[in-house]
């Protein structure tokens, strides 16, 4: 299911935020700790570590204010955040160096960056994150086992040189599986997250729509009955007085309206009704491909002349549902007609059906018109919105409670200016023998 909301792109900006902070707290923690080892050693030598770290001390709070400053003029924060992370991983390196390489205890910050990355960049920034690291871990062994750079080793002797290679091998191997298999453990697990908060957001969705419908529903058939019957002994009463009474073209042509307008008006109470409470329908086996050719002509007919719209179908043959022919047209209908309305001018219309997963069969109806906006998204389901002089808002509501009655789901894509897909689903059926 398609999410169209920004939280994706939200959420990473909060937790990068989290990210800046949290490194803000550990870098003021190392330059606390390594004030303490400095000072616990008299008389207060600064030593090549201790210099290298208040170093990167230093570069990590620079940094830190350069992405702070940054922070809300970067419009990719996904690369934001890879390259601030990748930029964690030197720093762990450099502090492993500095506690003496191969003998630091400190390799598994490596583990808590590839974790963190996995919150924020998931499978694939933490797959990239254990890439990172181990390439660093092992060229900076590497490196001090042939003596090409000499480890600062809190004792004073270099600890590298007085283990077996295969000592040295065993380390750096069992430092990289777990980089990888934190990676691969963490990105499975917020990959999942991902997913379920995605899917739970969708639902939260639909029951929010399903909830305002009812309550618009129930309201709605209560008044609607109520017009029904008045307007019905209206244009009765009209009807009879028009035949009684003498005939004045001025008169008649009053009547005219008045009669005109009730079954405008009375059209409007039965559409209404329609959404309110739909009739419970005669379900039958339908053949999709059979059925929606069929629709699709007589909507070419209706509109024929009026538009300049093409409507391209491309059915899937044999796809057998159940539903009450008379609904399945409804909502055919009123999604070929909101899409050709969509339409200014030329453009295409397309009508689609096709198998899905688990004997399900996917239907639906695209055009390439003007698109719908994020602020009207909101609330193209509800009865009497439209953005149309003419419209009268009942159309999408109708599909809606015709679709929710057989438990489905209308679902909508829409980028303005390019067009918009209205899809959902039905069971598949085996066909009638
Ligand atoms: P109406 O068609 O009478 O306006 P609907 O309930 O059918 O009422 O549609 C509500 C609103 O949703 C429309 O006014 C329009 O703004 C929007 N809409 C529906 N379908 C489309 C579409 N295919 N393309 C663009 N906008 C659409
Ligand atoms: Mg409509």
């Amino acid at each position: 299911m398609p999410d169209y909301s920004n939280k994706p792109e939200d959420d990473l900006y909060h937790k990068l935020e989290w990210v800046m902070f949290l490194r803000v707290v550990f870098t003021s923690l190392l330059l606390g700790s390594t004030i303490i080892l400095q000072f616990s050693e008299k008389p207060f030598p600064l030593t090549g570590p201790l210099l290298v770290l208040y170093g990167l001390i230093v570069t990590i709070f620079l940094l830190s204010f350069c992405y702070a400053l940054i922070f809300k003029q970067v419009k990719r924060k996904l690369i934001f955040a890879y390259i601030q992370i990748g930029i964690d991983t030197f720093a762990v390196t450099t502090i492993i160096f500095v506690t003496g390489s191969f003998a630091s205890i400190f390799s598994f910050l490596y583990l808590v960056i590839i974790i963190y990355s996995s919150m924020l960049l998931f499978r694939r920034g933490s797959m990239v994150m254990a890439v990172l690291c181990s390439i660093q871990y092992g060229i900076l062994i590497d490196l001090e086992y042939y003596g090409i750079i000499n480890s600062f080793s809190m004792n004073g002797s270099n600890a590298i040189g007085s283990y077996a290679w295969s000592q040295v091998l065993f380390k750096v191997v069992i430092t990289m599986v777990a980089c990888f298999a934190v990676a691969f453990l963490s990105g499975f697990l917020s990959e999942q997250l991902r997913r379920t908060r995605n899917k739970l957001s969708a639902l939260e969705d639909r029951i929010k729509r399903v909830e305002k419908m009812a309550y618009m529903g129930e309201m709605a058939a209560g008044i609607t009955h109520e017009i029904k019957n008045p307007l019905a002994s209206l244009s009765g009463s009209i009807q009879i007085l028009r035949k009684e009474v003498l005939y004045n073209p001025e008169h008649d042509k009053l009547m005219q309206i008045v009669l005109r307008e009730t079954d405008r008006l009375s059209a409007l109470v039965n559409n209404f009704l329609l959404f309110a409470k739909p009739p419970a329908g005669k379900i039958e086996k339908i053949e999709l491909e059979s059925a929606l050719t069929e629709t699709v002509k007589l909507f070419e007919k209706d509109k024929a002349g009026t538009d300049k719209v093409t409507i391209k179908s491309e059915f899937s043959s044999n796809i057998w549902i159940e539903m009450d022919p008379v609904h399945l047209r409804q909502v055919i209908w009123n999604l070929l007609l909101n899409a050709a309305e969509a339409i200014e001018g030329e453009g295409l219309v397309g009508i689609k059906t096709y198998p899905l997963k688990h004997n399900y069969a996917g239907i639906e109806i695209s055009d390439n018109g003007c698109g719908i906006t994020d602020r009207y998204m909101q609330s193209i389901f509800d009865p009497f919105f439209t953005t149309k002089a003419s419209g009268t808002g009942l159309g999408l509501s109708i599909v809606h409670s015709i679709l929710e009655s057989y438990d489905t789901w209308l679902d909508v894509e829409s980028k303005v200016g390019r067009g918009t897909k209205f899809s959902f689903k039905l069971k598949r059926r085996y066909p009638p023998t």
